[in-house]
């Protein structure tokens, strides 16, 4: 084609990073085509960044006529698909965030900083048409031989040859690299192959039961619903979910399902590789960002037709997409809780609401928003009332700590019970939500204890590497040999965390295997993998840890599940504690009596009698949600009111609270909004920042948003000497 001056000028509207109300004008030149949808580089400032076009046009009269020019066009057609485009502005929108941000969140790290859009892998080999047709035995060299064999029952299988596939069988590049130099073999750089999803199985599905049979049947095939599929682990939703999946695939449609950060491990992948013939693909955080870019690749061309991710795979482009699953709904690292705070599972249900199909959220303790919206008719409601092999509930039953001798945290009652169910021949799962050594390290004689010297918190002890560690800042230092205060050398470590359990289990039971599950002692998927491993095998063990162990892995041979401590949560000034708390031991209790083995449930507290727990101890999570979210609406808390919250932190603790008063009085002006304080944050300092929050409920949504967008529009979110953020929707009040 070519361009004469009579051409009308073309302008892309193209955002990029930067405090911008909304894109920036560019002219696009003779011979480029960037499309909504793809990367271009542009000049900045004096820079060139990436941007991404959102709006392709003819010049208007209020274009300026100095607009510069797109450097150059990266793709050559949409990376993001229209719907993703659509969502990331309304992530924008809903969120009150800049546009870029949640362009950038659909992209993994390599395609965000501008390289090509191309599979980063090992390239594929192709038999020329004489490989094709030469009769192997003609060739001299034995390995030579079995590599051409091999390379062309392959091909006419109609398999793509690579140099992973043929290592798998045995055959490494030693043995193929003389095919190339005999022209009988090429090199080509790998390619995406679309694959259209079938549906195909490798493994039939199960009959399903009743409860089960009613959640399917009740889930539209296509068109936009959400169903709430509420069971105990074990309850079969999974099967469910591999059904629904199973329906879309064989109607051409691919499928995103998301699971929590922690949850995507390579048992999880089996399972869904062990039903479905279809292509499949994980995003997580664990993967390099080669192994991402590969993935995120072949979920955007259409290669893979099943998509298992965390958080934000919400925004992976996914051509004909038909059904969205997301499972542990419930579960808080849905919720980003930096930069950009959005919540994946309610972008799950507007992007389903944008391509009108179904979303299925699945939880043995669904959030208090979702079963509200299941309460007032939007969403359908499905229970698992069994678990699905007919096992019975763990029996639930407390310890009072008031009346028990007690070592490292244990009674000598929960002691007793893990010894019985160890001489049975059966794991024991205790769990403890605090990792380290101990809490704190305190002075015998006067009471003092170890402080952050920058946060409001106590230093935790770490024993392992005998280090006093802030959980809040990083901030480590030696423990304190003199107490600082009254010179005391009685200095001792006071309370238990994962560490000395995992210490004074094995001083008890020297031959029994324990493993332990935290952030320190798995710091990755593979250390995971790891330990699940470990807790897989035969005999005996003790599996100790935090919340780590409460998402949905299965431990088939637990029958003692042992809480040593959740009592803290009972009087947080954090509204949400006691619903994370509830959640937490009811997803704990779930670990026991799978397999064909009933459990058993202790729970170690000092508050046997707090009400909080009366339905808990029955396993009766709606009867407990009930009773929260009767709370909630008395109080006009969210699901029942909305809300928002804005902190601020400054060096300077009247900075950090002045211009959230401002901002007070600025709200408080708008009608039908309610604002709560500033007052310190539960962490009053971190790292040396003093910390202030402002908490903002309106009874409508609309009206919330309307008041806030001005003070996003008029306060930079970095200024002088304090800095502020706001989340929407927040699930912290920390
Ligand atoms: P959840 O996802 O609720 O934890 P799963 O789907 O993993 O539950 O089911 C728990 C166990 O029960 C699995 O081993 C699964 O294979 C089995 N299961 C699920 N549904 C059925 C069914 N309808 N019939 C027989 N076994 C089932
Ligand atoms: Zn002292
Ligand atoms: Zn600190």
């Amino acid at each position: 084609m070519t361009t004469t001056s009579k051409d009308p000028l073309r302008i892309a509207d193209i955002t990029v990073p930067g405090p911008f109300a909304g894109p920036l004008s560019y002219r696009i030149e003779p011979g480029q085509m960037p499309v909504p949808g793809c990367r271009c580089t542009v000049p900045l400032r004096s820079r060139q960044v990436v941007g991404m076009v959102t709006a392709v046009r003819p010049a208007q009269p209020g274009d300026s006529n100095t607009l510069k020019s797109i450097t150059d066009v990266l793709d050559d057609a949409p990376l993001l698909s229209p719907d993703v485009l659509q969502l990331a502005q309304w992530v924008s929108r809903y969120y009150l965030y800049d546009a870029y941000p949640a362009y950038m969140l659909a992209f993994p790290a390599a395609l965000r900083s501008g390289e090509p859009a191309e599979l980063n892998d090992e390239p594929q080999l192709e038999l020329t048409v004489s490989g094709e047709h030469l009769d192997p035995d003609k060739l001299k060299g034995r390995r030579q031989r079995e590599a051409l064999a091999l390379l062309q029952s392959l091909t006419k299988a109609g398999q793509v040859c690579t140099p992973a596939l043929l290592r798998g069988k045995g055959v490494d590049r030693t043995h193929w690299k003389g095919l190339i130099d005999k022209r009988l073999l090429k090199q080509r750089p790998a390619q995406l192959l679309p694959a259209s999803p079938t549906g195909a199985l490798r493994q039939q599905a199960l009959a399903l039961n009743p409860d089960q049979a009613a959640a399917l049947s009740t889930l539209p095939v296509e068109g936009f619903a959400v169903q709430l599929l509420e069971g105990v682990t074990g309850s079969g939703k999974t099967e469910v979910y591999l059904q629904a999946m199973q329906r879309a695939l064989e109607r051409g449609k691919r499928v995103l399902v998301l699971v929590p950060e922690i949850g995507l491990t390579p048992q999880t992948l089996a399972r869904f590789q062990q039903r479905f013939q279809d292509n499949l693909v994980a995003l997580h955080s664990g993967m390099t960002d080669k192994q991402r870019n590969n993935a995120w690749l072949r979920a955007q061309a259409g290669e893979a037709s099943i998509i298992l991710g965390t958080r934000s795979a919400i925004l992976t482009p996914i051509p004909d997409l038909g059904l969205i699953v997301v499972d542990e709904e419930h579960d808080a690292s849905y919720k980003q809780q930096d930069t950009l705070r959005y919540h994946a599972r309610d972008l799950a249900i507007y992007r389903a609401r944008l391509l009108n199909i179904p979303v299925m959220l699945g939880s043995a303790t669904p959030s208090l928003e979702s079963l509200h919206n299941a309460q007032q008719g939007r969403y359908q409601h499905q229970q698992l009332q069994q678990r699905a092999q007919g096992q019975t509930r763990a029996r639930l039953e407390t310890i009072d700590m008031r009346k028990q001798r007690q070592e490292h945290g244990v009674s000598e009652r929960l002691l007793h019970r893990v010894r019985q169910h160890l001489e049975g021949g059966n794991q024991v799962l205790l769990f403890l939500n605090r990792r380290g050594y101990a809490p704190s390290w305190f002075c015998r004689q006067c009471g003092w204890m170890s402080d952050c010297p920058f946060c409001d918190a106590r230093l935790t002890y770490h024993r392992g590497r005998h280090q006093m560690l802030c959980h809040h800042c990083g901030h480590q230092e030696r423990p304190q040999q003199q107490c600082p205060d009254c010179g005391s050398t009685d200095l001792t470590p006071l309370g238990a965390g994962t560490e000395r359990a995992e210490e004074a289990l094995a001083t008890w039971f020297p031959d029994t295997p324990i493993i332990r599950f935290d952030r320190d002692s798995v710091a990755n998927a593979r250390d995971l993998e790891q330990q699940l491993n470990r807790a897989q095998a035969d005999g005996p063990a003790i599996l100790v840890g935090t919340q780590m162990l409460a998402k949905g892995h299965h431990f088939e041979r637990v029958t003692l599940v042992g809480i040593i401590d959740m009592d803290a949560g009972l009087f947080s000034a954090d509204f949400r504690a006691r619903e994370r708390m509830g959640q937490l031991l009811v997803q704990v209790s779930g670990r026991s009596g799978r397999g064909d083995l009933a459990g058993e449930v202790v729970l170690q507290t000092f508050h046997p009698d707090h009400p909080f727990f009366t339905p808990l101890l029955e396993q009766d999570y709606p009867a407990f949600a009930t009773q929260l979210l009767a709370e909630r609406q008395r109080s006009g808390l969210p699901p029942f009111g909305y809300l928002a919250c804005l902190r601020s932190d400054s060096a300077y603790p009247q900075r950090a609270e002045q211009l959230l008063k401002e901002m007070a009085g600025r709200l408080l002006a708008e009608p039908g909004i309610r604002v709560f304080g500033p007052l310190p944050a539960l962490l009053s300092r971190r790292a040396g920042k003093h910390r202030f929050t402002l908490l903002v409920q309106s009874d409508q949504r609309s009206r919330l948003h309307t008041a806030l967008q001005p003070l996003v529009a008029d306060y930079p979110r970095q200024q002088r000497h304090v800095s502020w953020h706001l989340d929407i929707d927040p699930i912290d009040l920390m």
